[in-house]
C-alpha cells in the first residue's frame, strides 16, 4: 500500500516583540490550512506566554541568552550579539532533535531582524523564508540606505524609486534622527544582508495598497506580498465576525468584559479608540498633550495606557473623564476596532496597527512617534487617504490641541466623509488579496507549493 505523503514542515520563528509575533502566528495560520505542519519558535522567556496562546500549535523554544529576555541585556547591541551566538546553537540543537523526530524540517520562516538565522538554515540545506513585518514602503527606504542610495541623517527631501517624494519626517525615524536611537538603524538595514541568497522574500502588505514599489522591491529582491496577514480566514470566503476580531498571541492580559460592556452601551460609531501599541513610551509631555487631546474632542473614548505607562497619566484625568470615557492597560484590539461603536482609531500607526484599521474599514487619526510611524502616517493620510495626520516633529512632540481637532475632523467634517468612504474601498481590497484567487493567496500558494516540492 503507498504511504501518504507527510506534509512539509516549517518552523515560523518571529523576533521576541508583540508586533512581530502577531503577524507571524496569524501567516502560521494560513500556512497550517494550507496543509503545511508548522512549529513556531521563541525564546525560553515568552515560552510560557506562547504555549498557553498558541492553541493546537506545536511550539518549540530556544535560547536569546538571557534569563529576562531583551530588559535583561546591558544594551540593545549586547542583546543582538548574543542572541546571534546562543540563538545559532540552539536553533541548530533543535533542528537536529525534530530531525530525529521523523518530523524533519524542510523550511524555516524566520523574522527579518534575525538575519544570522539563514547561516543555519543553509548549514541543513533547508529552504530559508525572511519575513518583514513592516510596509513594503518602509523596507524600501532600509534597502536604499544599505545600498549607499540614501545618506544618513536624511536633511532634505528625496525622491526614492517605487516611491513618491518624502519629506525627511516622512522617513522613519532612525533615518532622519539616528543619533536620538543609537544600533537601531544598523539593525534596520541589516535586514538586508545576504538577502540574495534567500530563497523566499515575504512581506506583510498587499499588491495593491503598495503596487508600485513592490513591483519595485520585487525585482531587486523577488519580494513577494503575502498579506494582510490578519485577514487569514478570510479565506474562501468563509468569514466569520470571530475571524475578523482574533488577536492571536497576546504578551499582555485584556480584561475584556469591562471594555466590552462599556462599548456595547454606546451609540454606533461614537467611539474614538486610542491606542500607541505594545512598545512606544510616550514622555511626560506627549501623555499631557494626548490626554489634553482626546478631552477636547468632546467624544467618547476607550483609551489603553500599558501598565508601565499609567504613572505618567495627568493626575486626575480619569476621575474627571469617567463620563466621557474608559483608560484600560490592554485590550483585545481587533474586537474592538470591529465593535459597532467605533467612530475612529487614534493610532501611532504601528504596521500592525494600521493593517488592522484598514482590515476593518476604520478612519484614523496618525500621531506617529518614532520608528516606522512616520512612514506608515505619511502614507496613511496622504496616499491611502484613510485618515488624518498630527504633526509631530522629530522628536515625536505634538499639540494635544491638533489631536483635539483632526478627532473632531473625522468624526464630524468634511474631511471625515471622505476618509469613511476610501477606508471601506481598502478594506475591500484588503479581502481580496487574501481570499482565494486574490494576489497574497496567489503569492502563499506558490510558497507553500515550494515546500512540497522540496522534500520529495
Ligand atoms: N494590541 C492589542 N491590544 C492593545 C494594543 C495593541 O492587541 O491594547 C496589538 C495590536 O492589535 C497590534 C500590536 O498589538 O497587533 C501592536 O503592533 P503595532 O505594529 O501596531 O505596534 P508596536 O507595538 O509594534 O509599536
Amino acid at each position: 500500500m503507498e504511504q501518504s505523503p507527510r506534509p512539509a514542515h516549517c518552523l515560523v520563528f518571529p523576533y521576541p516583540m508583540q508586533g512581530h509575533i502577531n503577524p507571524m502566528h496569524q501567516f502560521s495560520k494560513t500556512l497550517v490550512s494550507k496543509g503545511i505542519k508548522v512549529t513556531l519558535v521563541t525564546t525560553k522567556f515568552l515560552s510560557k506566554s506562547f504555549q498557553q496562546l498558541s492553541g493546537s500549535m506545536p511550539v518549540e523554544t530556544i535560547s536569546d541568552g538571557f534569563e529576562g529576555g531583551y530588559a535583561s541585556a546591558e544594551s540593545l547591541e549586547a542583546y543582538f550579539s548574543k542572541f546571534k551566538k546562543i540563538g545559532s546553537e540552539t536553533l541548530t540543537k533543535l533542528i537536529e532533535k525534530l530531525n530525529a523526530t521523523g518530523f524533519p524540517v524542510d523550511c524555516i520562516v524566520y523574522d527579518a531582524m534575525m538575519t544570522w538565522v539563514l547561516d543555519v538554515v543553509k548549514s541543513f540545506g533547508l529552504v530559508s523564508a525572511i519575513f518583514f513585518t513592516q510596509s513594503c514602503a518602509v523596507d524600501n527606504i532600509y534597502y536604499h540606505v544599505k545600498k549607499g542610495l540614501i545618506n544618513v541623517p536624511v536633511e532634505n527631501r528625496v525622491s526614492l524609486s517605487g516611491l513618491s517624494v518624502l519629506e525627511p519626517l516622512d522617513m522613519p525615524s532612525f533615518v532622519h534622527n539616528p543619533g536620538l536611537y543609537p544600533g537601531l538603524l544598523d539593525i534596520m538595514v541589516n535586514q538586508f544582508s545576504d538577502i540574495d541568497k534567500v530563497d523566499w522574500v515575504l512581506c506583510n502588505t498587499f499588491y495593491k495598497l503598495e503596487e508600485e514599489v513592490i513591483e519595485w522591491m520585487s525585482k531587486q529582491l523577488r519580494l513577494r506580498a503575502i498579506g494582510p496577514t490578519i485577514l487569514r480566514k478570510c479565506l474562501n470566503n468563509q468569514k466569520t465576525r470571530e475571524d475578523d476580531t482574533d488577536n492571536g498571541l497576546q504578551m499582555f492580559k485584556p480584561n475584556t468584559d469591562a471594555y466590552m460592556n462599556w462599548l456595547n452601551e454606546q451609540q454606533d460609531h461614537s467611539v474614538i479608540y486610542v491606542s500607541f501599541g505594545s512598545l512606544a513610551e510616550l514622555n511626560a509631555e506627549q501623555m499631557q498633550e494626548l490626554a489634553y487631546g482626546i478631552k477636547q474632542s468632546g467624544k467618547h473614548f476607550l483609551w489603553v495606557v500599558r501598565a508601565s505607562e499609567e504613572g505618567k497619566l495627568p493626575k486626575g484625568f480619569v476621575e474627571e473623564t469617567s463620563a466621557k470615557g474608559i483608560v484600560v492597560q490592554w485590550c483585545s484590539q481587533m474586537e474592538v476596532l470591529a465593535h459597532k461603536a467605533l467612530g475612529c482609531f487614534v493610532t501611532h500607526c504601528g504596521w500592525n496597527s494600521t493593517l488592522e484599521a484598514l482590515c476593518l474599514g476604520v478612519p484614523m487619526v496618525a500621531v506617529p512617534i518614532w520608528t516606522d510611524q512616520r512612514t506608515n502616517a505619511k502614507f496613511v493620510a496622504d496616499v491611502w487617504r484613510m485618515g488624518v495626520r498630527v504633526d509631530t516633529d522629530k522628536n515625536g512632540v505634538f499639540k494635544g490641541e491638533i489631536v483635539g481637532h483632526c478627532i473632531r475632523e473625522v468624526m464630524d467634517g468634511e474631511k471625515g466623509k471622505e476618509v469613511k468612504t476610501t477606508s471601506k474601498k481598502w478594506m475591500d481590497m484588503a479581502r481580496e488579496a487574501v481570499k482565494e484567487g486574490g494576489s497574497s493567496d496567489i503569492s502563499i500558494n506558490e510558497f507553500v507549493a515550494s515546500l512540497t516540492q522540496h522534500y520529495k
